[in-house]
């Protein structure tokens, strides 16, 4: 499954191996901040929700992690209890 068109044109890895999945990316890679491609990313795909370092303003450190983790978690609390 590819990203669509807007959010791959926006990932810029810094480190990529050259024989790694094209999706893996490699390491430190994330959608430039506020493009649309980190906007669509920050929404979830029916019931896939995306979280990680990457989908957040701290790429590579833990606290980016966080952030990212608390609001998938929260969005999938209030769908939950929207019913
Ligand atoms: C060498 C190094 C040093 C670092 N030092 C620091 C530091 O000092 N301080 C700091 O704050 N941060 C540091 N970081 C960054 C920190 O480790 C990351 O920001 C943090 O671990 C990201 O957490 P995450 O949950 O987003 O992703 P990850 O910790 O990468 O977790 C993603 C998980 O998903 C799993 N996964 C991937 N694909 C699939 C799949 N298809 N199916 C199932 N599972 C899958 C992976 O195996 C992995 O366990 C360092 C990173 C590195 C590499």
């Amino acid at each position: 499954m590819g990203l669509a068109p807007s959010a791959e044109a926006s990932v810029t890895p810094a480190f990529r191996p050259p024989e790694r999945p094209c999706y893996i990316e490699g390491a430190w890679t994330s959608p430039r901040y506020g493009t649309a491609g980190y906007n669509l990313l920050l929404q979830p795909a029916g019931r896939v929700y995306f979280a990680g370092d990457w989908l957040s303003h701290e790429v590579a450190w833990q606290h980016g992690a966080f952030v990212a983790a608390r609001s998938a978690v929260s969005a999938l609390h209030q769908r939950v209890m929207a019913g």
